[in-house]
């Protein structure tokens, strides 16, 4: 693989740009491999990306149905934090986002990691107790957060509205290294690296069984015919459900859309990321100028990766009375992604009751911040049969109700 570098331009730049080689190979898939992952989202090509890095293990496919990161990976709203308040929450989403530090030198591929500070409004009394018992539960953890008052939430943010005639904001968890990064590019990079390390990542190749004999997995049925494997990992997010059934397992997950919108670039007005967990919205400014928003997730379950009107209408109403300058943009576009929920909304990396078959789900409303935590545990997890940031979020929990409760922490989602 070439790698990309200044040098690198200007050598293109000099011959029409026409020595630029594909960013990954497009293979046929082998008959068998060491490891078969499922789902080409961020989670599934981070896990495969430190299987090879972290413990050479090289011999692997990551499979998807559709293209690579055109799930939920693709269609979230970028935000990166770690003031989570359990502790296997905070060390692992904490692990993620100092990852994200310095993953565009790593990956060769500039994801545009922008720590510009994330803010979370405090907007009753008691969502500021619940934000002062996190700050102090983070500063235990080793994450850096501070409960800001009103003042200094407007001084970071002019735009935004204090004195709000239902919920006046009465400070904020303020974390000054979170922020946002480029989703596809995140994925890119991802499968860029695996590409370079031999390993196969296959597109439009979509799963419809898990071969088993006596209790333990070897293989998977595909649409491009079976494919053998010592090892498989099902990373589908939305569809784990259905990936579960084919493996012989049920899970305690949801799938419903959650949605986001983006308005017409504006001139840059917002340089942190807000969010409104009382009046239940957020929003930053991407880099194009565009507002992106997040909205609410369905009622219901369902997996239509479409918005509904009335969760438009919803999130417009919260921001226009947090940020009433926004009034006048127009929305340029909206969509959905199906997410998966778990009951404690923490995630699932686990072996499952089939040997050789592991699980990575239920990142639910805020899994992009995790990819590359959640890739190094679940690649631990498949290696060594045991990972200690995985610890905490076996599939057991649910039997023996030793709940990882994030109701709070991701209420709003993200
Ligand atoms: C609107 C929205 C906003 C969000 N905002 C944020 C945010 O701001 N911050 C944050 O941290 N998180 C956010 N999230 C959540 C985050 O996007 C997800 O948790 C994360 O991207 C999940 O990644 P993944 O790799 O597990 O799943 P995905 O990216 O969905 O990848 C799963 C892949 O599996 C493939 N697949 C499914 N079934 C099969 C099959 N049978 N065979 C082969 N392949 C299959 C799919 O095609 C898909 O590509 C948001 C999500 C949405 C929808």
């Amino acid at each position: 693989m070439k790698r990309y570098s200044v040098f690198a331009i200007v050598r293109e730049a000099l011959r029409q740009h026409r020595g630029w080689e594909p960013a990954w190979a497009s293979p046929e898939p082998r008959d068998r491999y060491d490891v078969v992952i499922v789902g080409a989202g961020g989670h599934g090509l981070a896990t495969a990306y430190y299987l090879g890095k972290n413990f050479g293990i090289t011999n692997v496919a990551v499979l998807d149905k559709g293209w690579l990161g055109g799930g939920n990976t693709g269609r979230n709203t970028t935000i990166i934090r770690s003031n989570y308040l359990q502790d296997p929450s905070a060390a692992i989403y904490e692990k993620s986002r100092a990852l994200y530090e310095t993953l565009s030198q790593e990956l060769n591929m500039n994801i545009m990691f922008s720590p510009r500070g994330v803010m979370m409004l405090a907007q009753t009394e008691h969502e500021k107790r619940g934000y002062l018992r996190t700050e102090r539960a983070n500063a235990l953890q080793g994450v850096e957060t501070r409960f800001i008052p009103p003042e200094e939430v407007k001084k970071l943010v002019p735009i935004i509205n204090i004195d709000g005639p239902r919920y006046p904001v009465l400070g904020a968890l303020w974390q000054a290294r979170a922020g946002t990064a480029r989703h596809d590019a995140v994925a890119w990079g991802y499968a860029r690296a695996c590409s370079a390390m031999g390993m196969h990542v296959i597109q439009n190749c979509a799963v419809t069984g898990v071969e088993a004999v006596g209790g333990k997995v070897t293989g998977v049925q595909t649409t491009r015919g079976a494919i053998g494997c010592n090892r498989l990992g099902l990373v589908v997010a939305g569809h784990s459900g259905h990936l579960a059934n084919m493996a012989g397992f049920r899970l305690p997950i949801e799938s419903v859309a959650l949605q986001a919108l983006v308005s017409e670039p504006i001139k840059p007005c917002m340089d942190v990321v807000v969010m409104a967990n009382t009046v239940h919205g957020y929003m930053s400014q991407s880099d194009k100028g565009e507002m992106v928003i997040g909205g609410g997730a369905d009622g219901y379950n369902n997996y239509t990766q479409r918005g509904s009107w009335h969760h438009i209408e919803e999130t417009v109403r919260a921001l226009c009375e947090t940020f009433p300058v926004i009034s006048r943009l127009k929305m340029l576009r909206h969509w959905g992604g199906i997410v998966d929920m778990t009951g404690d909304r923490s995630p699932i990396i686990s072996r499952t009751p089939l040997e050789g078959c592991f699980i990575n789900a239920g990142w639910g409303t805020g899994g992009f911040k995790s990819i590359p935590g959640s890739g190094w545990a679940m690649a631990e997890l498949m290696a060594r049969g045991e990972s200690s940031l995985a610890a905490g979020f076996g599939l057991e929990r649910f039997r023996e109700g030793r709940f990882v409760d994030e109701s709070v922490a991701a209420g709003v989602a993200h």
